[in-house]
């Protein structure tokens, strides 16, 4: 019955989310490769963790691989915004291949600080994710043995490196902000002259991100989180949600995985998107919900960023 009155919702539409500077670049290598060289651009790895993202990105001609052996010698390859271990772009030089480096700049940056503190003689402590690419990635910037990977804050309560009192810690970019704190302090507390970052090394998207949904867990009966599986920054989210208050916090890839109950059963909906989720898709969310409630959306920003990355050189001749 179209007469019916409709029951109204409040959307609480968390902000900063979505894409960061860093994906924004590394989809934009993608498009501008394939018009300065035509189809196929190989890719390896997924260029960001959203599958939105990837099909699209194929439909215009980029082949998706996992490892350098898959790409042609004759084809450019675009490495994905995680970053790399050193033997892959190594290999593609021996091949004498054209590359295009999507790894974001933030992640570089952690990868130069981890070869500042090698160079130094310190073991280094890596807090992150197992098999995440990024953590592969900037451990393969060293030697094997270099870096200690620390998940947990049992992990750190318990780990014994090589030389207590020689020791650095550098972090993955994209984990939880508090989290991550917890472990450091107990590595502190161990190793009183671990060198820690200068200035963190967790980026400005992701503690963005978490900060927006901070702010509005709490209201939310149920937060909404816009992102895939594979995306550790939009994972987080979901965590934070929860820890920070709200009665129920999922993950979701599109609006086509709505859960219509737990909808029914709240009254303040919160909503984000992880780092690597296109806006199309929040927008996708909003009609969704629109279209069968009378919603109220209200927009908390915490924050305003400005960063933007250039194009790898090759990209701008
Ligand atoms: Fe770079 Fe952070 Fe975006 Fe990852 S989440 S691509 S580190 S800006």
């Amino acid at each position: 019955d179209d007469n019916a009155p409709r029951t109204t919702k409040t959307v609480l539409l968390a902000a900063p989310r979505g894409f960061c500077a860093g994906v924004d670049r590394a989809i934009l290598i993608v498009e501008e490769s394939l018009k300065k060289f035509g189809a196929p651009v190989y890719v390896r790895h997924e260029i960001v963790h959203n599958r939105h993202v990837v099909n699209r990105l194929r439909g215009l001609g980029a082949v998706f691989v996992e490892e350098l052996d898959e790409c042609p010698d004759d084809r450019p390859v675009v490495f994905s915004a995680h970053g790399v271990p050193k033997s892959v772009p190594k290999a593609a030089e021996a091949r004498d291949m054209t590359v295009l480096d999507a790894t974001c700049p933030l992640v570089s940056k952690v990868h130069i600080e981890a070869e500042r503190h090698y160079a130094k003689g310190h073991h280094i402590f890596m807090i992150g994710h197992t098999g995440h690419p990024e953590v592969i990635g900037t451990m393969g910037q060293l030697p094997e043995g270099a870096i200690t990977l620390v998940e947990t804050e049992d992990e750190a309560r318990t780990i014994m490196p090589p030389n207590p009192d020689n020791l650095a810690l550098v972090t993955q970019t994209t984990l939880s902000v508090d989290d991550t704190q917890g472990i450091i302090d107990i590595l502190k507390g161990r190793f009183p002259t671990i060198a820690l970052p200068y200035k963190e090394d967790i980026c400005y998207a992701t503690t963005n991100r978490q900060m927006a949904v901070k702010a509005i867990a709490d209201e939310c009966d149920l937060l909404l989180v816009i992102g895939s599986v594979t995306s550790s920054n939009s994972k987080r989210l979901v965590e934070v949600g929860d820890k920070g208050g709200a009665d129920n916090a999922m993950l979701i890839s599109s609006a086509d995985s709505i859960n219509w109950d737990m909808i029914e059963a709240a009254d303040t909906i919160g909503l984000s998107a992880g780092a690597s989720a296109p806006e199309y898709l929040t927008d996708g969310v909003l009609a969704a919900l629109r279209s069968r409630y009378d919603i109220t959306v209200k927009e908390v920003e915490v924050t305003k960023e400005k960063v933007i990355f250039r194009l790898p050189k090759l990209l701008r001749e």
